[in-house]
């Protein structure tokens, strides 16, 4: 009798376990978890949080003193291929093609990418997506974002099977500053609504551009960050960072890897996320105290790449201009703004 009321009991706690366990795994996946460092007037983004696991706080590098990187220091006839944190430097050579076709094609990955056509800006989009359909991570299912103020203004391209087109309608802002300010939130915020189920990887580009030669999954990597196309042969004290200590994207004279452009930049879609609201931010403590950083987002984005170093670095290949001549040391051009009279189109 003692025995059998002690097994009654003793899986009536059991029971009773499970199910405390089973309401502590509901709640703790439902409890939204917020950071607010410090008042900035935009809550709802602070609130948003990614659906995943495993996210934890990065560690950012300690600030220290370091010789700048030289992507033309070895012999001026080749480029550096590994940054001093051992991140690689990909360019035409430094991979094998084939060989990662295989590594990636049986991953069956989905890849975003995107880009925002306001106001002018969408007479690119047909060039940019025809070019990207011939050359960006071809045999691959991709997912195009374009966001614009006129979805009527963008031409329906033919898209090869398994990729297909978003157009995601956004607000229209006066001033081009602005446009471009807003790019960081608006794209945080498409990856915690939607993007992060869709996609593994996303880039973030700029639409007044092409692709020229193929871009494949030698680009894949966690955090991926571009050389800009002006300042790879340049000393760091000459980068063009924000150099006011007002500003968040503040950079000291000695600080500083490679100067990274605004127009490229990628990972997976939850570092994508991260670094994107970090930068948004950043951006928004600046608008707090009524600054714009020199170079807008690109100085946030130069900022935060020095304290969340990119995992994979791309060479200028995957981020030129038509405007400048392409040098031997490139063997190629992959991805570049068109020349255009700029001025002309922001005005
Ligand atoms: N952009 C836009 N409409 C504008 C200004 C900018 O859609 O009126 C977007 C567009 O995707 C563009 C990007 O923001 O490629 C960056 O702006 P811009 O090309 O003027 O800057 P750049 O980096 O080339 O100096
Ligand atoms: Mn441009």
């Amino acid at each position: 009798m003692r025995c059998h009321r002690l097994a009654v009991g003793l899986g009536f706690c059991l029971l009773v376990g499970t199910a405390l366990c089973a309401l502590w795994v509901c709640v703790e996946n439902w409890l939204p978890v917020s950071y607010i460092p410090y008042y900035l007037p935009c809550p709802e983004i602070f609130n948003m949080k990614l659906q995943y696991k495993g996210e934890k706080p990065f560690q950012p590098v300690a600030q220290s003193q370091y010789p700048q990187p030289k992507l033309l220091e070895q012999r001026r006839t080749e480029l550096l291929t590994l940054t001093p944190w051992l991140a690689p430097i990909v360019s035409e050579g430094t991979f094998n093609p084939e060989l990662l076709r295989h590594i990636y094609q049986p991953l069956n990955l989905t890849i975003g990418l995107t880009a925002f056509a306001v106001g002018k800006y969408t007479r690119f989009v047909k060039h940019f997506l025809e070019s990207a359909e011939r050359f960006f991570m071809h045999g691959y299912r991709v997912c195009y974002y374009i966001f614009t103020d006129d979805p009527t203004a963008i031409p329906r391209v033919p898209l090869a099977p398994g990729r297909l087109l978003s157009i995601i309608p956004i607000q229209r802002h006066s001033r081009w500053e602005e446009i471009s300010t807003r790019r960081m939130e608006t794209i945080s915020q498409h990856i915690a609504e939607r993007a992060h189920r869709e996609v593994d990887y996303l880039f973030c580009v700029n639409v007044d551009m092409v692709f020229r030669n193929p871009w494949g999954p030698e680009t894949l990597g966690d955090l991926v960050a571009a050389i800009h196309p002006r300042y790879y042969a340049v000393p760091r004290q000459q980068f063009p960072y924000e150099r006011r200590h007002v500003s968040t994207a503040f950079v000291t004279d000695g600080e500083g890897d490679f100067y990274y452009g605004g127009a490229v930049f990628g990972g997976r879609v939850a570092r994508v996320y991260e670094f994107t609201r970090g930068c948004h931010m950043a951006i928004l403590a600046d608008k707090a105290n009524g600054i714009m950083a020199t170079w807008q987002e690109e100085s946030h984005l130069n900022r935060r790449f020095i304290s969340h170093k990119p995992s994979k670095v791309l060479s200028p290949e995957y981020l030129w201009d038509d405007r400048k001549p392409q040098p031997a040391i490139l063997k190629l051009i992959r991805f570049s703004t068109l020349d255009k009279d700029t001025n002309r189109l922001k005005s």
